[in-house]
């Protein structure tokens, strides 16, 4: 084992300090990773605060982050897929158990003996829990290392691997959506990657936001259209018109505001999660035949499609570069919409330290 810097939180309502991390030696198939940057996902404040304890409780301390971009400092004697150099990225999964119906079927976010990068009981043993990018480094199976296009800015990088490949895989399942009419719930983190995503997969983009001051944005980012959601007369004009939705909102809010938004037989996906429960109208679902899904990450064969498909379409995240000093500041930020459109760490600011 050795030592890494990392920042963590000791429980609920502690703010992040500095501190020292194990990690594993590289063996096997393990690749190390110097961390370069790593995205602030609303999940990683939603851990640390413990708001998820009804389902996932949070084990203290805690050092989230997954959405990790770095360069390869080291790899174990049964690597095949990378050498010491290469730029990769991490997401939220660093490991599953590669044999059930699941993980043959590519959807290793569902395995029930998968691990996340942060807040999952360690396998290795090295720590009582997994800890993810806050830190100078990590060491992960090969299997969950994803390849890194050379042609992006890596700052901009590290949120494909959660923000991107979240919003890019229920996008792909719903099928062709050229020339279908497509609702972004929520223009943060995730809302932003699915504007870019929908418009380059030639959808007509509607952005639904809370925040007046964003609606700029929401266009030149590549929206045809923009609701602000706190309007009715604005929310009245589109009712029933929509083919698909993808609500990304973090707090609790009215569902069924959005579901007859929908047309006949459309569909609205929730990636947001918030910590209390929706409240959903059977009737709103009834009448025009409408669907209400889930959505969790994507596979590992899709997110590294989903970065290839990047690379090609030069497409990276909006991100506010910080140092990794200016976290307790980011999360209070975060809290009330406050990014523009991900901030996105950067580890030279840790090893300074
Ligand atoms: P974020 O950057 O904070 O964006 C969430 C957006 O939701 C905000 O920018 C805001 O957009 C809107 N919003 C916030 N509070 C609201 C409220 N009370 N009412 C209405 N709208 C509100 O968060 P994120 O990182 O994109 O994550 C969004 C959610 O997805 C979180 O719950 C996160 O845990 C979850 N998540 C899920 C997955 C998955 O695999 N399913 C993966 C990653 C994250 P406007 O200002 O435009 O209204
Ligand atoms: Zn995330």
């Amino acid at each position: 084992m050795y030592q890494a810097k990392a920042y963590s939180v000791t429980s609920a309502t502690a703010p992040f300090t500095s501190d020292t991390i194990q990690r594993r030696e590289t063996t096997g198939r393990d690749v190390q990773i110097e961390i370069l940057f790593c995205g602030i996902c609303h999940s990683d404040l939603h851990t640390v605060r413990d708001e998820w304890n009804s389902v996932m409780p949070t084990t203290y301390p805690c050092v989230p982050g997954h959405e990790i971009v770095g360069r390869v400092t080291k790899t174990g004697a049964e690597v095949t897929q990378f050498k010491t150099g290469d730029l990769v990225g991490v997401g939220c999964m660093v490991d599953s158990d590669h044999i059930c119906p699941t993980c043959q079927d590519h959807q290793e976010q569902f395995c029930h003996n998968g691990t996340f990068t942060y807040n999952s009981p360690d396998k290795h043993g090295t720590a009582p829990v997994t800890y993810g990018g806050y830190s100078e480094s990590i060491v992960v199976d090969e299997c969950f290392v994803l390849s890194v296009p050379t042609n992006l800015e890596l700052a901009g990088v590290a949120p494909l691997l959660c923000a991107g490949i979240t919003t890019y895989s229920p996008i792909r399942r719903w099928g062709d959506i050229k020339g279908k009419k497509v609702g972004i719930v929520g223009l943060g983190g995730l809302g932003h990657m699915g504007v870019k995503f929908a418009k380059a997969f030639g959808a007509h983009v509607v952005v639904f936001t809370t925040s007046p001051g964003k609606k700029e944005d929401a266009l030149r980012l590549g929206a045809h259209e923009v609701i602000i959601s706190t309007n009715a007369d604005e929310m009245q004009k589109h009712m029933g018109t929509f083919n698909f939705i993808l609500d990304t909102i973090a707090a609790d809010h009215d569902i069924n505001a959005y579901i007859t938004m929908l047309g006949r037989d459309g569909n609205i996906t929730l990636v947001g999660a918030p910590e209390t429960p929706l409240q959903v109208s059977a009737f709103a679902l009834l009448f025009g035949r409408k669907s209400l899904s889930g959505s969790l990450i994507g596979g590992i064969a899709e997110t590294q499609e989903m970065l290839d498909f990047c690379g090609q379409h030069n497409i990276i995240s909006d991100v506010e570069i910080i140092p990794i000093q200016q976290i307790n500041e980011a999360y209070e930020r975060l809290v009330r919409s406050d990014v523009t459109y991900r901030f996105s760490i950067d580890m030279a600011s840790l090893k300074a330290e």
